[in-house]
C-alpha cells in the first residue's frame, strides 16, 4: 500500500531527537526552530516527560471515559492553576480540529443558534470552520453543509456587529494570533468590542489558541494579553509535547450534562500523562520566563538583518516577513544549514515556533544562517 500522497516532503528522515536538535539518519543534526507546527513545547524527548509516559504505558495505557480517571482531574487541576482559569472545566479529546468541533457544537447546544462567524486568513483545522482564506478574495464552502460559517476581515468590529444582529450567530471563533494564516492578530480595541457584542447578542465567544496557547505567545493563552474573557477556549499542538492531546476549556456558564460531548480517546491516561508532564515541566523550568527573555532577545538581534521588513507575532510565535516569496529561503535554512523553520500562507513570511526551552545561542545561530543564506541567494 503507498501513502496517500498529500505532504509535500523535504528528503530528510529524522530519527532521534533531544530538546531543540533533531539528527537525522545519516547522524546529521539540525536546529529545530519550528517543533512541527508549534506541537513540541518543552523540548523532544524531555527527560521527566518521557519518564512519566514510560512508567504510565507500563501501568496503564488506555480505558474509557465510562470509568473513574484520577489523572484527568489532576491535569484539570493543574492546567487551571497554570492558565489562571480555574472556575472554568475541561473536557479533554485529541486534536486541535476535535476541539474546535467541540466547541462549535457546545456553543450550538448552549443558545441554539448554529451560524458561525470566522475571520480571514484564520485556520481552525479540518473542521466545519475549516477554510483559510488565503487572498481575502476566495471564500471556499465549509466541508459541513449544516454549518454555515461567515468569514469577515479581521478588526473590522462594525461588520461583526451587522452580522450578530442578525440573531443567528451561535458563535465566533478567532484565533488568539493567527497561526497558518501569517501572524496577524486582533487589536485588544477589537478582542474588547468583540467579547461584548458576542454577550450582547448571546454569541459564543471561542477562542482558539490550539497555537498561540500553551506559554507560547507569553502569557498562558494569547488572547490574554488583551484582558477579556472567553467563553470556550480551545488547545492541542503543545498540550501533549508531540503526542496527540486536545482538549476545551469551558467557563461555568456552560452546564454539562451526560452526553453532551464524548469521545472515545480523549482523556486517556497515556495522553493525560503526557499533559500533565508538560505542565509540570512547563513550571519547574520556569518556561514562561524563558519565553520571554529569548522572544525579548530575537526582537533585538533580527534587527541585525535589513532584507527583513517586518517582525511578526509575540513570544515564541514568530515571523519574520521579506519582499519576496521564501520558499527557496527556507529549503536553504533546512537542507545547507540545518535549521527547521516553517512557512505561512502568507508566502513571504518564515515561521518561527521553536520549543519554549530555546536559548538564546540558538537564535544567534539562526541569525547567522539567515543572514548568510539571505547573502547566498543575492538579496
Ligand atoms: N486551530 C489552529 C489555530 C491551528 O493552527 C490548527 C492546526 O494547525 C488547528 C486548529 C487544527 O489542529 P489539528 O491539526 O490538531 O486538528
Amino acid at each position: 500500500m503507498n501513502l496517500f500522497n498529500v505532504y509535500p516532503l523535504y528528503d530528510i528522515t529524522p530519527v532521534k531527537a533531544l530538546d531543540c536538535t533533531i539528527t537525522d539518519n545519516n547522524g546529521v543534526e539540525y536546529l529545530d526552530l519550528y517543533g512541527g507546527h508549534g506541537v513540541i513545547s518543552i523540548g523532544h524527548t524531555q527527560p521527566d516527560y518521557v519518564s512519566k509516559l514510560k512508567n504510565q504505558l507500563d501501568n496503564l495505557g488506555f480505558y474509557s471515559n465510562a470509568i473513574q480517571n484520577p489523572l484527568q482531574v489532576e491535569l484539570a487541576e493543574k492546567l487551571g492553576k497554570l492558565s489562571g482559569l480555574e472556575d472554568y472545566e475541561l473536557f479533554l479529546c485529541s486534536s486541535g480540529a476535535e476541539a474546535n468541533e467541540n466547541a462549535l457544537k457546545l456553543a450550538s447546544f448552549h443558545n441554539g443558534k448554529s451560524r458561525v462567524i470566522a475571520f480571514h486568513n484564520s485556520f481552525h483545522g479540518r473542521t466545519s470552520a475549516a477554510v483559510a482564506v488565503t487572498d481575502n478574495k476566495k471564500i471556499v464552502a465549509p466541508i459541513n453543509a449544516q454549518q454555515v460559517v461567515t468569514f469577515l476581515p479581521l478588526n473590522a468590529i462594525e461588520l461583526v456587529e451587522a452580522e450578530l444582529e442578525k440573531g443567528d450567530v451561535s458563535s465566533v471563533i478567532i484565533e488568539g494570533i493567527q497561526g497558518v494564516g501569517g501572524l496577524d492578530e486582533g487589536t485588544t480595541e477589537f478582542f474588547q468590542a468583540l467579547e461584548k457584542a458576542c454577550e450582547k447578542h448571546g454569541a459564543v465567544l471561542i477562542l482558539d489558541e490550539v497555537q498561540s496557547g500553551y506559554g507560547r505567545s507569553g502569557k498562558f493563552f494569547a488572547y490574554q494579553h488583551h484582558n477579556i474573557k472567553a467563553d470556550i477556549i480551545s488547545v492541542a499542538k503543545g498540550m501533549g509535547n508531540g503526542f496527540p492531546v486536545g482538549a476545551i476549556l469551558i467557563s461555568p456558564e456552560f452546564e454539562a450534562s451526560f452526553g453532551l460531548l464524548g469521545t472515545t480517546f480523549g482523556g486517556s491516561h497515556l495522553s493525560c500523562a503526557a499533559g500533565i508532564a508538560v505542565l509540570d515541566v512547563m513550571e519547574k523550568l520556569k518556561l514562561q520566563d524563558n519565553v520571554n527573555e529569548v522572544s525579548a532577545y530575537f526582537f533585538e538581534q533580527i534587527k541585525q538583518v535589513p532584507q527583513i521588513i517586518k517582525v511578526k507575532g509575540r513570544g515564541l510565535m514568530l515571523g519574520v516577513e521579506f519582499d519576496f516569496e521564501i520558499g527557496a529561503l527556507r529549503k536553504k535554512l533546512i537542507v545547507e544549514k540545518h535549521i527547521f523553520t516553517g512557512s505561512a500562507n502568507n508566502k513571504n513570511l518564515l515561521r518561527i515556533l521553536p520549543s519554549l526551552t530555546v536559548k538564546k545561542s540558538d537564535i544567534d545561530t539562526f541569525i547567522v544562517a539567515l543572514k548568510e543564506s539571505l547573502a547566498e541567494l543575492g538579496h
